[in-house]
């Protein structure tokens, strides 16, 4: 039986399992999915003992160790090297370890339909999330403008000061403090910030009101709630929106595509898009 593992601290929130577990019937494929829980002081020691232990075919790895990770993998795909993050390992038949990035191709799957007219773009926060999605949308659309707002206005310098490197387009940056209403509107404003959800459920990262034209997607990370207060303002204002359960979907086939070459059905897809969370 093929074993794989999601890595995170904390993981009871996690559907990957449900999603990983019910595919894996659904394909006819004999492997199993389970959690590891990983506290922040004994990550070094865990998962060299993970690499040590044969048996292993594939990791997930979540917050917070997608950019710690990075020293224990053997080989690094391009994209992942790029965004800096490694969400996803695939252990090759000798025990060595090759780190990928599907975190953006699943934030890109459900843009299809709007990625052609997209060419200003608001990101707000500067986390991990934030940087697979930056480079997700450089290499994914015709970007002629890129803002990104944070918290820490140190941690949006740096990000684009990585993206540069790549990506000739106008940057901006402010922090979250500052008012950019009187701005420009934008195509496409994703949240990557943890703002609307848990007990942050009734904070609004930002007024989108004065940032929204009727052609603006608002996309929003998070997916419990399903239509946090910043997508039900936006729809109010008259933005498409997305939550983030097409990305969390969208990750999860990517990942198991690179394990198993095969997809996701979908009537699966279907049923977790109506039951989760
Ligand atoms: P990080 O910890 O790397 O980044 C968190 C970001 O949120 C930073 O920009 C941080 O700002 C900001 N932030 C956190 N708390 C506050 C606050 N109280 N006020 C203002 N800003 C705040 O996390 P990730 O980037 O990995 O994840 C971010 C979000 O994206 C989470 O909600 C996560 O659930 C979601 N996500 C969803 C996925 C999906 O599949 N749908 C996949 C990956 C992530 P600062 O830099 O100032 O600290």
């Amino acid at each position: 039986m093929k074993r794989f593992s999601i890595i995170g601290f904390p993981l009871e929130h996690s559907f990957s399992p449900e999603i990983h577990n019910d595919a894996f019937i659904a394909n006819g494929i004999d492997a199993t999915y389970s959690k590891i829980e990983i506290k922040p002081c004994d990550f070094a020691e865990t998962i060299q003992s993970l690499k040590d232990e044969p048996g292993w075919n594939g990791f997930n790895v979540t917050i917070p160790f997608k950019q710690s990770i990075i020293p224990y993998v053997d080989s690094i795909e391009s994209a992942a090297k790029k965004i800096g993050a490694v969400n996803t390992i695939r252990v090759e038949q000798d025990g060595t370890w090759i780190g990928y990035n599907t975190d953006y191709s699943g934030f890109l799957s459900p843009l299809k339909n709007y990625i052609n007219n997209i060419r200003s773009c608001l990101i707000i926060g500067a986390g991990g999330a934030a940087r697979a999605v930056a480079f997700g949308i450089l290499q994914s659309a015709q970007i002629e403008r890129l803002v990104i707002v944070n918290r820490t206005i140190q941690k949006a310098r740096d990000l684009t000061d990585s993206l540069k490197i790549f990506y000739n387009t106008e940057y901006e940056v402010f922090s979250l403090q500052e008012n950019i209403s009187a701005r420009q509107s934008f195509d496409l404003i994703v949240n990557t910030t943890s703002l609307g959800m848990g007990s942050l459920q009734n904070e609004l990262p930002i007024n989108p009101e004065s940032l929204i034209n009727k052609n603006t997607v608002v996309y929003d990370l998070i997916y419990n709630p399903a239509k946090t207060i910043l997508l039900s303002l936006s729809e109010k204002v008259g933005a498409s929106i997305i939550n983030g359960l097409p990305m969390l979907i969208g990750q999860a086939e990517e990942s198991f595509r690179i394990w198993t070459g095969k997809l996701f059905p979908d009537d699966l897809k279907q049923k977790w898009l109506k039951q989760i969370p």
